[in-house]
Formats: C-alpha cells, sequence, structure tokens
C-alpha cells in the first residue's frame, strides 16, 4: 500500500487503523450511543464554534503564542518554536478540551458533571468549566491521590466541585476511573462524563482530539506568518494519554514531510521496571474501552507505570496514537525522568520558562536530535512548572 493512502483519522466505526473501538459494559452502552450519535453534527453545528472560539479567545486566552526561542535555538544549532500551551488560564493544554465537552453537554441537555483525575490537572480543569456554566461537578480521585495532591482538590472545593474519593483497590486513578463508570452507568440522562485525555471508548479519542486540535491549527497559521510555510520539519510533544500530542499534530497528519516526535516518559529508564514508555513496553489490548497499546503482565494485567510527571505516569496510549507508533508516521522515544528534569531546568535558564515536567520530556528530546541547521522544529509546551514546584525543589534541593 502506497503511505500516503492510508488514513490516520478515525472511520466510520470508531477505529484508527487496528486501535479504537468502544469496548463498553452493556451498561453503558446508553450514554456512549448518544454521544456517538451527536457529537459531530453538535460540534460542528456553527452556534456551537462560535461559542467555543470566543471562549477559547476570551476566556483561556487563546491564540497561545508561537515564541521563537532564540538561545534554545543557538544551543541546539537549529530554529525552536515553542507553543505556549502554558499560557492557557489554568496553565495547561487541558482546558481546551474540557471547554468543547461542557459545550457539547449543555446541547446534549446534561446538567451534571462527572470526571476522573489522577493528578488533579484534569479535575482542576473540569470544575473550571463547571464553575463557568454553573454545571454540578463531582470528581473521582484515589484516596492515595487526594493526599499526594492537596493543592489541587483545594483547587476543585473552591471552584465548587465535589471530590470524592475512591477507596478500592490500589486507591488511585484507574480505581477512580472506575466509580466514574459506575457513576455514569447510574446517571445516564442527567449526566456527562468528561474525560481528559484522547483515550476511552469511541467518540470520546476522536472528540478530545478534534478539541484539541485548535494547537495544530494555530501553529500552521502561526508559522505562515513568521517564516512563510506553513510547515515545520518537526513536531515534538510528550505524550501520557496524547492528548496535547494529538492536538500538536492533528493538522499534519497528511503532510508527510512534516516528522511528528512523540515522547513519552521512560521513568527510571525502560528496563528499571519504573517507566511509562508504553510504545517500547507495551503490546495491543483493551484498556479503558478502546484497543490501543499498554504496558501489561503476559496474562493481561495492567503494569504500574511510573513516571517523575504525575500527566505522563498512564499505561496506554490514546488508540490514534497506537496507530501512528504501528504505522511508522509517528516517531515514538523515551526520556528518562533525570533528562527531563535537566531540560527543565535548561529551558528557565536560556529562556526565563519554567515548564511543566511533561512538557520538558519534549525539550529533552532535543538533546538527542541532530540538526543541520536550516529546520524548522516546532515543541509543544504543554504546560507550566508552577505546579511542579516542589518536584523541582526536592530534585534540585534549591
Ligand atoms: C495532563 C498533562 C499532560 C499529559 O496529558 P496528554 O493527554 O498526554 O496531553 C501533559 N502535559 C501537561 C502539562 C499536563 O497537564
Amino acid at each position: 500500500m502506497n503511505e500516503t493512502t492510508i488514513n490516520y483519522y478515525v472511520n466510520e466505526k470508531g477505529y484508527f487503523g487496528d486501535f479504537g473501538g468502544a469496548y463498553i459494559p452493556e451498561m453503558l452502552y446508553p450514554n456512549v450511543e448518544e454521544l456517538r450519535q451527536n457529537y459531530l453534527d453538535i460540534i460542528y453545528d456553527p452556534s456551537f464554534q462560535e461559542e467555543f472560539r470566543q471562549l477559547l479567545k476570551d476566556y483561556v486566552g487563546r491564540e497561545t503564542p508561537l515564541f521563537y526561542a532564540k538561545r534554545l535555538s543557538e544551543r541546539y544549532g537549529t530554529n525552536i518554536y515553542l507553543k505556549r500551551e502554558d499560557l492557557n488560564h489554568t496553565g495547561a493544554h487541558k482546558v481546551n478540551n474540557t471547554i468543547g465537552q461542557i459545550l457539547l453537554a449543555e446541547r446534549l441537555g446534561k446538567t451534571r458533571i462527572i470526571a476522573e483525575t489522577g493528578a488533579g490537572q484534569h479535575g482542576v480543569a473540569t470544575a473550571t468549566v463547571c464553575a463557568l456554566r454553573g454545571l454540578e461537578c463531582v470528581v473521582y480521585m484515589g484516596e492515595v491521590d487526594i493526599k499526594r495532591q492537596a493543592p489541587n482538590v483545594a483547587r476543585m472545593k473552591m471552584l465548587g466541585a465535589t471530590v470524592r474519593a475512591a477507596t478500592c483497590g490500589s486507591k488511585t486513578l484507574k480505581d477512580a476511573t472506575n466509580e466514574a463508570m459506575r457513576d455514569w452507568i447510574n446517571n445516564p440522562v442527567d449526566t456527562h462524563y468528561i474525560i481528559g485525555s484522547v483515550v476511552g471508548p469511541h467518540p470520546y479519542p476522536d472528540m478530545v482530539a478534534r478539541f484539541q486540535s485548535v494547537i495544530s491549527a494555530e501553529i500552521r497559521e502561526q508559522l505562515k506568518e513568521k517564516i512563510g510555510r506553513e510547515l515545520p520539519d518537526y513536531v515534538l510533544a510528550c505524550v501520557g494519554g496524547g492528548s496535547n500530542a494529538m492536538g500538536a499534530f492533528y493538522h499534519f497528519l497528511n503532510d508527510e514531510s512534516v516528522k511528528l516526535i512523540a515522547v513519552e516518559a521512560g521513568g527510571h529508564g525502560v528496563n528499571s521496571g519504573m517507566s511509562a514508555a508504553t510504545t517500547t513496553l507495551g503490546n495491543e489490548g483493551v484498556l479503558h474501552g478502546s484497543r490501543s497499546i499498554l504496558m501489561q503482565t503476559e496474562d493481561g494485567q495492567v503494569i504500574e507505570p511510573h513516571s517523575i510527571s504525575a500527566g505522563l505516569d498512564y499505561p496506554g496510549i490514546g488508540p490514534q496514537h497506537a496507530h501512528l507508533f504501528k504505522s511508522g508516521r509517528g516517531e515514538y522515544v523515551n526520556i528518562t525522568d533525570d533528562e527531563a528534569m535537566q531540560a527543565g531546568m535548561l529551558l528557565s535558564k536560556l529562556e526565563g520558562i519554567i515548564p511543566a515536567i511533561e512538557s520538558a520530556h519534549a525539550l529533552a528530546y532535543l538533546e538527542k536530535m541532530k540538526f543541520k541547521g536550516s529546520e524548522q522544529v516546532v515543541v509543544c509546551l504543554s504546560g507550566r512548572g508552577d505546579k511542579d514546584l516542589q518536584t523541582y525543589m526536592d530534585y534540585f534541593k534549591l
């Protein structure tokens, strides 16, 4: 098959190549089906688009700048641009998606929002838009995570959300996800479940990618303005579930000259037993309602991932990423905790921008690339480092 004939986007059945679909319990079928039948009509209704764009502009602060990082460019001997998602309201790209989903929920007549959260970033982004629109918000969070992430729990409470502890199993993200699913099954009529990345059953991965695709739409326009052409040579982004990366890649998927580099969290190293390098360590299977690539034991038990950055500490990747990986369209690499921390310090010193440790993984890969000097390289700076200050302090003994 000729490479250009590969479809990198979702097909009518909700698959990306071999990946995707909706592997869900029978009880959840009506909720997911309602969403599947309506999401495209709602999203592409002109009144939706207008309201979405207006909120992204006036509330989130879009468009975010595409910043030519001069000193970083000099260091690596090429041209590096940072897509400043860190400047969004709430400090990361996640709000692009929660704004989209809350407007969708309203149009579906929903009055109550649920979400799951691990480190609390998605919980905060969800609680934020619920406050904005006056909708009830319940966030499920593992009991262990509630203790570890006190500031984000406080933020959610200030924003009017109820934080419910998941007390089963390891009392972390996957248990919170189970609780949220149970809630949705019990409240199918009035409740919408906001998933925070390009994961979950169809249509979530496609829907979230479309909301986040504003990132690559802006990059194209901004590059055109700055260098006279819309296509960079490289786009780099970190991958937890993969939503900032999918947003940064989306409008370049069919432009094969643009090399897409997805950076996973290597943790202590891929052979250390403490890693989240999904494409290196994982294989095909079903995770959180879709067929994708995940880290699992031979008998299909999910392996506990590790990353110093909470946002990348996830045992899978979204199905569209699995397709980009398997088809070779994307290059999937990994960066260790140590490499990411150094890259975070370097950006702070060279550009006066303290990045989220997640984003620092993407920056760290620049160190491993070979440049001729004429390349145009875009790095998605998914979030700011304020939330990670304690981790930076402990690591560098600041
Ligand atoms: C949550 C988060 C990520 C990881 O999520 P993706 O869905 O992979 O984008 C990356 N960066 C930041 C700043 C985050 O908050």
